[in-house]
């Protein structure tokens, strides 16, 4: 889960990383009013939005007077974003940041990731500020300088001096640049994070080293410890097919093809995916009902799945381990009962319960079509999909 800018600001500094004075608005004249109260003649007006790059797209204006404030404000409110990390739609923008500007002296770049290789958190950091990181490893790959965290005794004071010294910060910033440091680490480790960027962190012409950009990203498997964090959600800048399949506790990726997927665990997904392009289709989205789920579950997926206006045939594969075959034929026959589901539907059951399952499908009297193979289910589905399209039939009617 990510969350926006302000947030993690206000995050990290309960962990002691400094970050400018700054106020939230919903709209141009609460922003004009919390710039008033917060004081200063110079404020930045930033649009949130869950995504970097928004400097380069007009989402961050520098303004020195309450009109400007307004009218920064006036070309973000109910407007998309785009920027390089958004696609092509964009994320619409509904709160902004106002924040005192701060005299930047030098900008630096500074990461906290999972390397998957040391399986360790990894610091990222350069003195080439300002950049994204991968600008950064492409132009300056010899400025970046990287440290790993022995996890056993965490992040090391004199690891974090390492780290200040091979920047270049002046030694007597070093301390301010090591509390920094162990302010994101203790974040990220103590709130589950899986990503902390400071992009930039910057030396101020009065000596201080200030967070002028955060973002974090959290896992989503440990939200459950942090309620503090997951309350921060903002389904606004998500995908709304993901977040309806969350909110039932089912996972779905949404994907540009035809064929909808409905599978069991993210393993399975991907084969699917990947023969379902070999049999010369292309996959709308995929949703992962998980294990042990009941035919409840299977008839929502089913419906979430329906819901995507690009479905244009529904490929079940499940290989049934903790799940029940049975259980998710019921699923299936509820689904198609009470959703109208008129584009060809493609079951391959294997596993727990198979002959119960298959029963089921076949005495329900629907036109499912079954498959024993995953290559045969791939080729069906493309198949009925073809034939459908051919027909004109696959022209849904509005639900
Ligand atoms: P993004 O990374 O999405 O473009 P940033 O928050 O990094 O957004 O802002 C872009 C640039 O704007 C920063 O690199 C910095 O130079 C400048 N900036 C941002 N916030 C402030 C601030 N409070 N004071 C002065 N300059 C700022
Ligand atoms: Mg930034």
């Amino acid at each position: 889960m990510d969350i926006h800018e302000y947030q993690a600001k206000e995050l990290l500094s309960n962990f002691g990383v400094e970050v400018p004075p700054g106020a939230l608005a919903y709209s141009p004249e609460q922003a004009t009013y919390r710039a008033r109260e917060m004081g200063g003649d110079k404020w930045i007006v930033k649009a949130q939005v869950h995504a970097g790059g928004r400097g380069k797209a007009g989402g961050v204006k520098l303004c020195e007077t309450d009109v400007e404030i307004q009218e920064a404000c006036e070309g973000m409110f109910g407007q998309k974003l785009v920027t390089h990390q958004t696609g092509s739609e964009g994320k619409g923008i509904y709160r902004v940041y106002v924040e005192g500007a701060v005299p930047i002296a030098k900008e630096f770049y500074l990461g906290f990731v999972l390397d998957r290789s040391s399986q360790r958190i990894m610091i990222v950091a350069s003195a080439e500020g300002g950049m994204e990181i991968e600008e950064i490893s492409a132009e300056r790959p010899d400025s970046i300088v990287r440290s790993t965290v022995e996890p056993a005794v965490g992040l090391q004071d004199f690891q974090a001096r390492e780290i200040a010294f091979k920047l270049g910060i002046e030694p007597a910033l070093t301390q301010k640049m090591v509390r920094t440091l162990q302010g994101c680490y203790r974040a990220f480790t103590d709130l589950d994070a899986t990503m902390v960027e400071v992009n930039p962190l910057v030396v101020t012409g009065d000596d201080r080293v200030v967070a002028l950009d955060a973002k974090m990203t959290f896992d989503d498997n440990a939200l459950f410890r942090h309620p503090q964090v997951s309350e921060l959600r903002d389904k606004s800048q998500e995908d709304p097919r993901e977040s309806r399949a969350a909110d039932r506790g089912l996972s779905y990726v949404g994907l540009d093809g035809n064929i909808g997927c409905i599978v069991n665990g993210a393993g399975l997904a991907m084969a699917t995916m990947d023969t379902i392009m070999l049999a010369g289709g292309e996959p709308a989205n995929f949703l992962d009902i998980g294990g042990g789920a009941t035919p409840e579950r299977v008839a929502k997926a089913f419906r979430l799945v329906m819901s995507d206006k690009n479905v244009q045939a529904v490929l079940v594969n499940i290989f049934a381990g903790i799940n029940r075959c049975d259980w998710v034929a019921e699923g299936v026959v509820q689904a198609l009962k009470e959703v109208q589901v008129d584009v060809p539907v493609i079951v391959r059951l294997a596993g727990t319960n198979v002959e119960e399952g298959q029963k089921i499908l076949a005495q329900s009297g629907l036109p499912v079509i079954r498959a024993n193979t995953l290559m045969e289910a791939a080729e069906r589905a493309v198949g009925a999909w073809r034939n459908d399209v051919a027909m004109g039939t696959h022209l849904k009617v509005a639900k």
